[in-house]
């Protein structure tokens, strides 16, 4: 089994065929779903998909492209929701200085205050952090100082030592299509290098389609493509990685079912 531990599924793009996009997941073997939130204001149509499939669970947070407009949401507010059985993780939250949508500093209190649901519930914050290495790390290490919590650096795309940093602090690092990429040899590398009990795989579809069909819609299923570069890039089988993954997965994400 391999699980897709990130994707979009209440994106516009799905909208057409949701169905068939779960079915051609559960036939490619994808045997868990996190459809992961963007806007915390917005939960309810997410919250709908994840009720309507068994294997399909859901997180809740404010991406940091939309952190201005959901500036102050607190941790008590985050912590009401995920009573909900369907939700199951923060976030996604985290800095991104790539694009310039939603300001550092509204990005930055979004972050800590969805760290402080995922601390005070003891559920996994999905970390987004894109060109913000050295934030994000310092970040990380205030909070934890705080009071341990469990996260994923979800896509990554950072440098060697905020992964490292990370695991050290006990966080996980999920790869998507980016790891296929031809260019991505830095990114290989670390991902052979991080510790097996840390990895986990994901599409964060429906953006980018790994391998064979990079710039056409992603989805769950090629979630596949991911983890047979991961085990190339760490010579072991696919079978090997997809229980790898999946076991970490079910580790962090321990309110899925098993
Ligand atoms: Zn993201
Ligand atoms: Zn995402």
């Amino acid at each position: 089994m391999l699980v897709d531990s990130h994707c979009h599924l209440d994106f516009p793009d799905f909208a057409e065929d949701l169905d068939g996009i779960v079915s051609r997941a559960r036939a490619a073997g994808i045997g868990r779903m996190v459809t992961i939130s963007t806007r915390v204001r917005r939960l309810q149509n997410l919250l709908a998909i994840a009720e309507r499939y068994d294997d399909v669970y859901c997180s809740v947070g404010t991406h940091p492209h939309n952190a201005d407009e959901e500036d102050g949401i607190s941790p008590d507010e985050l912590i009401a929701l995920t009573q909900h059985p369907k939700i199951v993780a923060l976030g996604e939250a985290g800095l991104d200085y790539f694009y310039d949508n939603g300001s550092p500093e509204a990005q930055a209190r979004g972050f800590r205050a969805h760290i402080a649901a995922a601390r005070a519930t003891g559920l996994p914050l999905v970390i987004h952090t894109r060109e913000a290495d050295e934030d994000c790390g310092r970040i990380l290490e205030e909070e934890t100082a705080k009071g341990s919590f469990r996260a994923v650096l979800h896509c990554y795309t950072g440098g060697r030592e905020l992964a490292l940093k990370a695991v050290s602090l006990g966080l996980y690092i999920g790869f998507t299509g980016i790891l296929t990429f031809k260019k991505s040899e830095e990114l290989r590398a670390l991902a052979a290098e991080l510790p097996a009990d840390r990895i986990l795989v994901e599409t964060d579809s429906p953006y980018l389609a790994p391998g064979k069909f990079r710039g056409k819609r992603n989805e769950p299923a090629y979630v596949v493509e991911v983890a047979k570069v991961l085990a190339e890039t760490r010579g072991v089988s696919l079978d090997e990685i997809s229980r790898q993954t999946s076991e970490n997965f079910f580790r962090l994400f321990s309110k899925v079912k098993a």
